[in-house]
This record gives C-alpha cells, sequence and structure tokens, in this order.
C-alpha cells in the first residue's frame, strides 16, 4: 500500500477489555474461580443454572467494580440491577449471561496515557460487571468439542472506551495502562496468558477530517498487549486495501491469529443482535449507599500515575525510573520503604533497578519477595558512599549474601574481604607494580595517549583483587605518571 494511500485515511478504535476481578468464588454462588483445576469441578448447581437454585451477589466484586470506577474517576450508579442477556452458546450453561443493561455500575471517567505525541485522556464510556462464560476447547480432539464449564461464573468488569483512540500505539500504551491499574488497586491479576484480562479491539476507518464514523470491525479475545497492536495494524492496513480498491467494509466480528499476525473473519455482524435483555428475577436490584462508595474511597492508595509524579518532583527521580518504580506496586511500596530511612534516593533507584532487579529476576522473586530490609539496605548505601566498598563488587559480592543475612553490610565486606584499601603504602605499591609491569605503555601515555589511564586503573584493580578504591588509584596513577 503507498503512504499516499495511507496518509488519506485515520484509523478510529474502541476498546473493550474483560478484566476477571480478584475474589475467591464467583459473582453469585460461592464456587471457586482459581485458574487450573481439573475441568468441570467448580461447578455447582447454581453455576449450572438448574432450576430452582438461586443465585446471590458477591459483595467484594460489587465492591472492586466501585473501586476500579472510583481510580477512573467514573460516576457510580446507586441504584443497579442485572439483567439477564439471553443467547445460545454451548459454553453458556444457564442460556443467558448475567449482566448489566441499563445501569452500568460505573459511567463516563477517563485513563490518562502517555504516547511519542504527548498524553491524552482515553474516554471510557462504561464499566458493567457480567459472568463469564465457561470455555470451550476445539484442539483437544479431532472431531469433537470439549466444555470446560469451570469458568462460567467468573467475575469480570468490562470497561469500554469511547470510539477515541486513534492508533495501535495508543491501544497498547492504553491497555498497558489499565493493566497496571487494575493491579496496583488489587482488584484483578492482570495476567493475560491466563485470561484474567483479555481485550476486543473495535476498528473503523475515514477519510482524515470526516465526522462520521466507519463501519466497524471487532477483533475478539487478544490475549497480550502486542497482539492488540498487531491486530489493529493488520486491520487498519487491510480496511484501506480494501477501500482503496473500491470495495467496503462489512461489519464483521473477527479473530486474530498470532502464527502471521493477521485476522480472519469469524462471521458478519447481523444488524443488532436480539438479547432480550430482562431484569433478572433471582437478583433483587441493588443499592450502593454514600457509606459504601466513600468507604472504598477512603481505602483507595495512591494512583500509580501520581506518585510517579510524586517520585520525579518530591524525590528528584528522573521520568525513567518514576515509570520504572511504579510499574508495579509492590516495586514503589518497596521504594518507599527504603526512602523512609535513606536520602540518597537516586542511588536507592539506582541499586533497585539494577542488581536488586537482576538479583531476584534470577531467582524468579519480585520486589514483593524482597529480602532485604531498608535498614540494612541504607547501610549498604553509605558503605559504598565513603568508599569502602566498591559498587560493582558491592553488587556482584555483597548483596547475595545480604538479601540472606541482613547483617551489618561493613562486617559482611569485611568478611568477603572486598572493603577497598585506603592505605597509602599498600595502595601505592599496587601502583607503582602496575607501572612497572607495563614499561611500553608508560612510554606512550607520557607521549599524550591519556586514554591509557583506564588500563593503569584495570591493571591496579586485578593487582588488588578489587580491593583498591578507582578514583583515589586514578589520582596516584596520574601524578606518578606526570612525572
Ligand atoms: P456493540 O453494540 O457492537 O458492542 P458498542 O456501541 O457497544 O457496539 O461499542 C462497542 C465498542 O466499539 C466501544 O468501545 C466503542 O467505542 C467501539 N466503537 C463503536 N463504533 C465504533 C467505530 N465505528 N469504530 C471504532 N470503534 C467503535
Ligand atoms: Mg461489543
Amino acid at each position: 500500500m503507498s503512504q499516499l494511500a495511507a496518509d488519506k485515511y485515520e484509523a478510529v478504535i474502541g476498546l473493550e477489555v474483560h478484566a476477571q476481578l480478584k475474589t475467591n468464588s464467583k459473582l453469585f454462588c460461592g464456587d471457586s474461580i482459581a485458574f487450573g483445576a481439573a475441568p468441570n469441578t467448580h461447578i455447582s448447581p447454581i453455576t449450572m443454572g438448574h432450576p430452582g437454585t438461586l443465585p446471590k451477589t458477591n459483595q467484594l466484586a460489587v465492591e472492586y467494580a466501585i473501586k476500579l470506577g472510583l481510580a477512573c474517576g467514573c460516576e457510580i450508579e446507586k441504584d443497579n440491577y442485572f439483567a439477564r442477556k439471553n443467547y445460545f452458546y454451548p459454553d453458556l450453561p444457564k442460556g443467558y449471561q448475567i449482566s448489566q443493561h441499563t445501569t452500568p455500575i460505573c459511567k463516563g471517567g477517563t485513563v490518562t496515557i502517555h504516547t511519542s505525541l504527548g498524553s491524552k485522556d482515553i474516554a471510557l464510556n462504561r464499566i458493567h460487571m457480567e459472568e463469564d462464560a465457561g470455555k470451550s476447547i476445539h484442539d483437544l480432539h479431532d472431531d469433537i468439542t470439549c466444555i470446560d464449564l469451570n469458568r462460567a461464573g467468573t467475575p469480570l468488569v468490562e470497561i469500554v472506551t469511547e470510539p477515541c483512540l486513534a492508533s495501535s500505539e495508543e491501544a497498547y500504551q492504553y491497555v498497558t495502562e489499565l493493566r497496571r491499574l487494575v493491579q496496583w488497586i488489587d482488584v484483578c491479576d492482570g495476567n493475560m496468558e491466563e485470561g484474567s484480562l483479555r481485550c476486543d479491539a473495535n476498528v473503523s476507518i475515514r477519510l482524515k477530517g470526516a465526522t462520521e464514523l466507519g463501519t466497524k470491525v471487532e477483533v475478539k479475545n487478544l490475549n497480550s498487549i502486542r497482539n492488540v497492536k498487531k491486530a489493529i495494524d493488520f486491520e487498519i492496513e487491510r480496511m484501506i486495501r480494501v477501500v482503496e480498491s473500491g470495495g467496503t467494509i462489512t461489519q464483521q466480528t473477527r479473530s486474530f491469529d498470532a502464527t502471521n499476525d493477521t485476522t480472519f473473519s469469524i462471521r458478519d455482524k447481523e444488524e443488532a443482535n436480539d438479547y432480550r435483555y430482562f431484569a433478572d428475577p433471582d437478583l433483587a436490584p441493588f443499592h450502593l449507599t454514600n457509606d459504601l462508595i466513600d468507604g472504598i474511597a477512603a481505602q483507595m492508595p495512591l494512583l500509580p500515575q501520581q506518585l510517579q509524579l510524586t517520585l520525579q518532583e518530591k524525590y528528584g527521580l528522573s521520568a525513567y525510573d518514576a515509570a520504572q518504580l511504579t510499574d508495579e506496586k509492590a516495586t514503589a511500596d518497596y521504594f518507599l520503604s527504603v526512602a523512609a530511612v535513606a536520602q540518597q534516593f537516586k542511588a536507592i533507584a539506582n541499586w533497585m533497578l539494577g542488581p536488586i532487579r537482576q538479583y531476584l529476576n534470577e531467582h524468579q522473586q519480585s520486589f514483593a519477595d524482597c529480602t532485604l530490609q531498608p535498614a540494612t539496605f541504607a547501610a549498604l548505601i553509605q558503605l559504598v558512599e565513603e568508599g569502602k566498598v566498591n559498587f560493582s563488587i558491592a553488587s556482584a559480592k555483597l548483596l547475595p549474601v545480604l538479601m540472606h543475612t541482613n547483617g551489618n553490610p561493613l562486617l559482611e565486606a569485611e568478611a568477603l574481604n572486598i572493603v577497598q584499601v585506603s592505605d597509602a603504602n599498600e595502595l601505592d605499591n599496587w601502583v607503582q607494580t602496575a607501572i612497572n609491569n607495563m614499561p611500553d605503555k608508560v612510554a606512550e601515555y607520557k607521549k599524550g595517549k591519556k586514554g591509557l589511564i583506564g588500563l593503569f586503573v584495570g591493571e591496579v584493580k586485578k593487582l588488588s583483587k578489587g580491593k583498591a578504591d578507582p578514583k583515589v588509584v586514578t589520582t596516584l596513577l596520574q601524578e606518578k605518571l606526570a612525572n
């Protein structure tokens, strides 16, 4: 496709994200929602919708939905009811899904994203609650489909944006931000591989500057943020091709094929599905009190974007460090716990985002598991700052020990024999030996090849087994070589 053709059009994207709420049990009964159980073991008669069984709403799920709504600045609907959305599908045991229809629990609101073009508020249309369906498994047997109903009835919120995203990059940032937010406020584990967060992307194109929306297609069940981006990129290009070659876009539901980054049609969407919604007669309408809503608001943690700003403004960190440290709440909490006992904020960030993160990664851990006590961490920073131990040696040798012992960093460093020698005689010896070892290089240095200083420092490092402070050594070498 020519650039000229691409430049004539703009994309319009609206995203629907299903987030599984982090409750223990289902939305309307006590069945567990744990992932990975043997098929069809978490299915009581209520999940199965047997006649005469009565659903009961999970209060915690409602509170989580409110929490997310408050975090996105939504208006909370006080008078709610659940509706039956009727349709037939083999993985829907009751023949209807319990959802919200005319009264989504949250209305409006925004999620702010940052892209290469700056920041943008993505407008939400609504967040509503509903139950999940079961799973149809097509690839277990050649000629039959297997049904696992464990997931049926799992509490979800569906977060629906207005058609206001303009590129796959915005969509990528939006899902990334939403994922960070739901994890941060602890209402969803955000695990896209296990399907706790799934995204449907609605995509259309129109001539640049046009005001009416074009016909959309909906790409279903994208299970990674990268696939959201790839599917949208593919769709935009496909649609431009269709229109440029004189065709028209048909409204379709499509699926993404991750093996070749393309999408394919599952069905043409009929004008309007007739779900025959009606209020579920087994569930009484429910009213949310101000006390309940205010109580949830009062317990809201500082949100990641606010904290990110604080880390820059109050702690003087770079935008990059602040973003990294607020990627997960446990990371930010850990930073703050150390910053409460040590003033060297930049050093804390450097340690955390460098050697400590590396150590944790190697042990398949996260900052939630970090055993290094803030006071020990503070003493470690102090030790390096005083020049007693060099940063890279402390990272490689002292840190792993402290992770286990939380001992006194100076004593541990002495035991490891890595305390830097500041004794002038000993330093002088190493420096002189290094100079004696490399007469040719000394001559070159004296002729003006000053860059060789690093080589001499390296030699001293070897001779001293890392115990000579490189800063002091450099000065000493410069003095000696000047004569
Ligand atoms: P449906 O009834 O097909 O589910 P909705 O009006 O509820 O459609 O919108 C579903 C999602 O599709 C929303 O995120 C909305 O922003 C988005 N959307 C609606 N129309 C368009 C369009 N023409 N182009 C892109 N996205 C759209
Ligand atoms: Mg839809």
